[in-house]
């Protein structure tokens, strides 16, 4: 399990960083932070790299240098690698569950083995601080695919009352995903589709190809049968070819609402039964009590909203304080928000690394804009502490007061680093409030009376509710959304079931 919000954690030094369990301490990461790009790739089809074609460039969002040349796919790759899925499909889904947990298996303990690599390739392609990719990322894809590991042969356990002739693979599975957590989307997609016998075309996102390109490395490397994992890069073109072949039996799809509101079009006028799961996006709340341990909570904020740039689906974007300690809790915020480093991703005293693209920061940059424009006031850090890099795309943390609900900021997914802090009297109030986005993917609720968290909890929209902590992920633990952020669920038991039909 991993905990991102640092609370019960001893520091290892009197400033204040974002921090991720003792882990966080080991070995820092400059002077192994050479690891090898190629100059170019082609797409990784039935088991081998092809050439690459036509390609697009992946920079390093920190210092806008590109990394590599990655090919950029077409609907004539997209078809061949949907052909290599299709054909290894009985074979696979024929193995022994036992056999099929070994390859799972071997491929979790490779990612340990190649972690530190990972992690810095990870940092490089993204933008997010280097503990972050150690300490949180690449073990939670080693654990998604240990865990996975172990569900191949006890599948019958997850369906009661059904013997193992009756759980059938869906087939081939296309899975498209997003650039704020690359390989660990990557692991959330192709552990439980190989657990349950199915093939896979995996298309990631046009900013953070290299480490999907490289888990293509490691299934090389653990002999996994030809065509049983398919990678193609490109953008939206490529992914779209995807979700509309023919031969692909399942689309599982993990980012913006709006891009998932075109694939669901696309599988309905498909009119094929296509098996769709949607993992979209989001503007959680985050709710303080006045009777909740304050320190606490303001580490479950930070953590909340600051973590990964706050390029997270599941961000603590929305914080709603009880009137009561307001003013206690903006202070709070305000030193601890003071308190984070902004730069280097590789360094690893860095607390807010990059964001991913030009693009993104642009869109951050607005969205400051607007609620400065509709009358919110901003707080930030002050420059001379937090100086931001010449090179590459970075913003500074910040937290908006004075929101009113029909704010932009209050609705809208920002995808940044950015806080909306409004207030509330009533639990019933919060509660309101809390519900009231088109999304409904997370929630936080921090008191200390266990039976107002539970009737928050239960009365909350939202897939996952997080009590006095947020942002913990566990492969056992289901995620996914209500309303606009989604239908479906990755991880846990729940997660197989998109994976099968019985
Ligand atoms: P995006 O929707 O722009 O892109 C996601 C993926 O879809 C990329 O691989 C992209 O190339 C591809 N794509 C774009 N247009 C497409 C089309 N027309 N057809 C098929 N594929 C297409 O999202 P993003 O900017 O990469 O990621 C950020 C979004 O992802 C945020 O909204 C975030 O909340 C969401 N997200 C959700 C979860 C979750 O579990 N709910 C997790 C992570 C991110």
């Amino acid at each position: 399990m991993s905990d991102t919000t640092s609370s019960s954690v001893k520091r290892s030094s009197p400033r204040h960083e974002l921090n991720f369990g003792e882990a966080w301490d080991y070995a820092p990461a400059p002077e192994s932070a050479k690891v090898t790009i190629e100059p170019r790739y082609g797409h990784f089809i039935n088991g081998k790299f092809t050439k690459a074609g036509k390609t697009f460039p992946t920079i390093n969002p920190a210092t806008e240098e590109t990394l590599s040349e990655v090919a950029l796919g077409n609907t004539r790759d997209v078809g061949r690698a949907v052909a290599a899925a299709k054909e290894a499909l009985p074979k696979w889904s024929r193995l022994k569950p036992t056999e099929r947990a070994k390859y799972i298996f071997r491929i979790a303990r490779r990612i340990q083995e190649r972690a530190r690599e990972l992690a810095i390739l990870e940092t490089k392609d993204g933008g997010k601080p280097i503990k972050e990719s150690r300490d949180v990322d690449i073990p939670l894809v080693a654990q998604h695919f240990f865990y996975h590991a172990g569900w191949a042969d006890k599948l019958h356990y997850a369906f009661p009352g059904h013997g193992r002739g009756d759980i059938q693979p869906v087939g081939v599975c296309g899975q498209i995903i997003p650039w704020n957590f690359p390989l660990l989307m990557a692991a959330w997609k192709i552990a439980p589709a190989l657990a349950c016998g199915n093939t896979v075309v995996l298309k990631p996102a046009e900013t953070t190809p290299l480490t999907a390109l490289r888990l293509a490395e490691i299934l090389e490397e653990i002999e996994l049968p030809p065509g049983v994992v398919n990678i193609i890069t490109g953008a939206g073109d490529t992914g779209a070819a995807l979700a509309k072949h023919p031969d692909i039996n399942k689309l599982a799809f993990t980012g913006s609402t709006e891009v998932g509101k075109i694939l669901a079009r696309t599988a309905a006028e498909r009119g094929d039964g296509i098996r769709l799961t949607l993992e979209l996006g989001g503007k959680s709340p985050n709710i303080i009590f006045d009777d909740a341990s304050i320190d606490q909570a303001v580490e479950g904020i930070i953590s909340g909203i600051y973590f990964n740039q706050g390029h997270v689906c599941c961000a603590g974007s929305r914080l709603f304080v009880q009137e009561g300690i307001v003013d206690e809790v903006v202070e709070k915020l305000r030193i601890r928000m003071q308190s984070l480093r902004v730069g280097d991703p590789l360094d690893k005293n860095t607390d807010v690394g990059a964001i991913n693209s030009g693009e993104q920061l642009t869109r951050i940059n607005d969205y400051i804009r607007i609620a400065q424009d509709e009358g919110a006031e901003l707080h930030e850090p002050q420059a001379s502490s937090n100086g931001l890099p010449s090179k590459g795309f970075f913003c500074r943390p910040c937290f908006f007061t004075g929101v009113q609900q029909s704010h932009r900021i209050a609705q809208e997914e920002v995808f940044g680093p950015v806080l909306a802090v409004q207030t509330f009297r009533t639990p019933e109030e919060a509660l309101k409030r809390a519900n009231n986005t088109p999304y409904g993917l997370a929630a936080g609720v921090w008191s200390d009376k266990g039976s107002k968290i539970f009737e928050i909890a239960t009365k909350l929209k939202a897939g996952v509710v997080w009590c006095n902590t947020y942002n913990k992920f566990d492969a056992a633990s289901p995620f996914g959304g209500f309303k606009e952020s989604g239908f479906g669920r990755e991880g846990g038991i729940q997660g197989l079931r998109g994976y099968v039909r019985l």
